[in-house]
């Protein structure tokens, strides 16, 4: 019996031992202002994203429930505390000097999966944004619920994966996204279907104060044994075309239409070049790898050689894909 590996879950620290004295005692007390659970201050984010670079976050966050999230979420706009959400940190590339704001992260306590309703065939699922691809995967591969096979090996949240509409061998979730439950800035929660959603290449077009809480995903049945024949053959396609086991977030770059981004940048030459300990992997071109001591410094300067490069021998502009955790990012933007 197959069972699909939560790769995600080895990036999540044990916390204790982080909360070391805070340097910026006014966040200290904004926070403590409207969160009296626990608070992990300046928090090493590296720990917290697959690519294993960057600095502290001032304060972070492991909210449980969706009642404690909207707290927090109302706290932290009302007090003017600047906040990010993450899931699995597997898209994201966080600064060398980090995030002064309160770093929010759903996790594994965030990740109930239950049935809503069955009708002919077709089954509706809601999950929680925390959940992980690789445990939605497990659970659906016990209930024979096909759809989401195609995210096997992809290893992040539901949530991050419906904001980045997360994708792999001709599908995107969007195509399985029922409707998308969030929280807004001022934490009331609001549900859309998923076709008034404007999902397309890797982003899903709302703002970013928004956070995804629940998901429901329409699957169908079918045989477990289809399910894992089919989640083996894309598990075996992806060890064979992308580097194992190193620090990366995925594809670094969108591909530009009609083109791949992999395929430029290896005719670019660029395969092996390396910046510090970031380097382009041999085996995947589109994959910036921390070989160990890489800084985020170090990735930035290797994705800026890389845009150079493609840009004079192909005039096509590389998009990152990854979002970049910064201070300047405005909440409001896509
Ligand atoms: C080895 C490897 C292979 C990969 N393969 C693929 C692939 O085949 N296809 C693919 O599409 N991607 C792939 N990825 C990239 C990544 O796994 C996906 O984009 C994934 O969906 C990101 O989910 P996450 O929880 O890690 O998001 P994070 O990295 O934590 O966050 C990504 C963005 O989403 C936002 N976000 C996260 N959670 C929420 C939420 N609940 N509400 C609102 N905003 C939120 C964050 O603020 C950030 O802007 C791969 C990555 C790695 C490391």
């Amino acid at each position: 019996m197959l069972e699909v590996q939560d790769v995600s879950s080895y990036f999540f620290p044990i916390l204790k031992g982080y909360d070391i004295p805070v340097k910026n005692a006014e966040l200290r007390e904004k926070v403590q202002g409207f969160w009296r659970g626990e608070v992990v201050w300046d928090a090493p984010l590296a720990d917290f994203s697959t690519m294993k670079v960057g600095g502290l976050a001032a304060a972070l966050v492991i909210p449980s429930c969706i009642e404690d999230l909207s707290v927090i979420v109302a706290g932290a706009q009302k007090s003017g505390v600047s906040w990010r959400v993450i899931g699995r940190g597997s898209n994201i590339l966080v600064p060398d000097e980090g995030f002064a704001g309160l770093v929010i992260v759903l996790g594994r306590d965030f990740s109930e999966i239950k049935v809503r309703e069955e009708f002919s065939g077709q089954v509706r699922i809601r999950v929680e944004s925390g959940c992980s691809l690789a445990r939605l995967l497990n659970w659906c591969m016990e209930m024979e619920l096909s759809g989401l096979e195609f995210t096997v090996g992809i290893p992040g949240s539901v949530g991050g994966s419906v904001v980045m509409n997360a994708g792999a061998w001709g599908h995107e979730i969007k195509e399985f996204v029922a409707s998308v439950t969030w929280l807004d800035n001022d934490g009331q929660l609001v549900s859309a279907e998923s076709n008034s959603i404007d999902f397309s290449y890797r982003q899903w077009g709302e703002s970013r104060d928004k956070i995804v809480v629940m998901v429901d995903f329409l699957l169908f049945k079918r045989d477990r044994r289809e399910i894992e024949a089919q989640c083996r053959e894309l598990t075996r396609k992806r060890k064979e075309r992308q580097p194992q086991a190193v620090a990366s977030v995925g594809s670094f770059f969108k591909n530009p239409p009609r083109q791949a981004a992999g395929k430029l940048i290896e005719d670019a030459g660029l395969k092996g070049c390396r910046v510090g300990g970031a380097i382009v992997s041999e085996v995947h071109a589109n994959f910036i790898v921390n070989t160990g001591g890489a800084t985020a410094g170090d990735v930035l300067e290797l994705m800026r050689i890389i845009q150079d490069k493609v840009w004079k021998k192909y005039g096509v502009r590389l998009e990152p894909e990854v979002h970049i955790l910064n201070n300047d990012m405005p909440l409001k933007d896509k």
